[in-house]
């Protein structure tokens, strides 16, 4: 698959509805540049997004070649390699869907073990420091994840790593949910982390917070999360996750009794009903 089969088979056209569907020259059939143009193997889904854009997508462009140097991605690599290595080869041919790809590094570790991926985010410049033009096998789409628009049953895996705890109270963290399963076909995969309440956010009061003043976040606890998931979405595993320099310390810190107390993060993952 290449990146103009992929966004067909997975997107529908933002304004009208309809798959999207492009000419030999790239341009969008059913509603020309409006609903949406590809520049530099990036996908504009919402023309307008760029110009008009929230604050978070300015601070994430201003993030993004710093992004994964951060000292959090260690254990997260480790945990998404593990994940995707429980779901590989892939069976079905179908796309994955990376929502929040940002720069990486999902996107490059789905496409390592054999995933076409339709890697989503908000910020242009995260796309483009994540873009590998050399992999025809990415569709990357500069989009607001919470107003895109899915061919149902089109993906085999969803991948939405370290991003729910930022899409704002409770019901359009729900919505977000309710609209991204709708892409995931009856007995795919998914993987879902965010940031935990721990014993320490929740003596302080720390559960609603920013950084900065663009990049608001509400910590979520996995039952709350579980309670979001459409009807028919089966979690298989619960785990949690701390942010060390090295995977050891937080494969032994997660197994403990206590560990959902501890952990900066959780991590939910399962399938989606047949
Ligand atoms: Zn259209």
């Amino acid at each position: 698959m290449n990146r103009l089969a992929i966004a067909e088979s997975v997107l529908r056209c933002r304004r009208c509805g309809a798959p999207l569907r492009f000419s030999a020259r790239e341009e969008l059939l059913c509603c020309g540049a409006e609903g949406g143009s590809w520049e530099g193997g990036i996908f504009r889904y919402d023309p307008a997004l760029r110009e008009a854009g929230k604050p978070e997508m300015h601070a994430r462009d201003r993030q993004a070649e710093g992004y994964l140097a951060h000292s959090k991605f260690p254990t997260q690599i480790h945990r998404m390699r593990r994940f995707i290595a429980s779901v590989s080869p892939p069976a079905d041919g179908l796309p994955v869907l990376d929502l929040a790809c940002g720069p990486g590094p999902a996107t490059g570790m789905l496409r390592q073990a054999g995933f076409p991926v339709l890697a989503a985010d908000i910020s242009y410049r995260s796309l483009e420091v994540n873009r590998d033009t050399a992999d025809p096998a990415v569709a990357f789409v500069h989009a607001d994840l919470t107003n895109m628009k899915f061919v149902e049953g089109s993906v085999g895996g969803l991948m939405m790593a370290d991003f729910l705890q930022h899409l704002g109270a409770a019901e359009a963290q729900r919505g977000f949910l309710r609209n991204a399963f709708t892409a995931l076909k009856p007995g795919g995969w998914f993987f879902l982390s965010f940031f935990n309440v721990n014993l320490k956010h929740r003596l302080r009061a720390n559960i609603e917070g920013s950084f900065g003043v663009e990049i608001a976040y509400r910590r979520l606890e996995p039952r709350e999360v579980v309670g979001m998931l459409p009807p028919g979405v089966e979690v298989r595993q619960t785990s949690f996750m701390n942010i060390f320099h090295e995977p050891l310390p937080d494969t032994i810190a997660s197994v403990l009794p206590f560990a959902r107390h501890l952990a900066r993060m959780a991590i939910l993952t399962g399938r989606k009903s047949l």
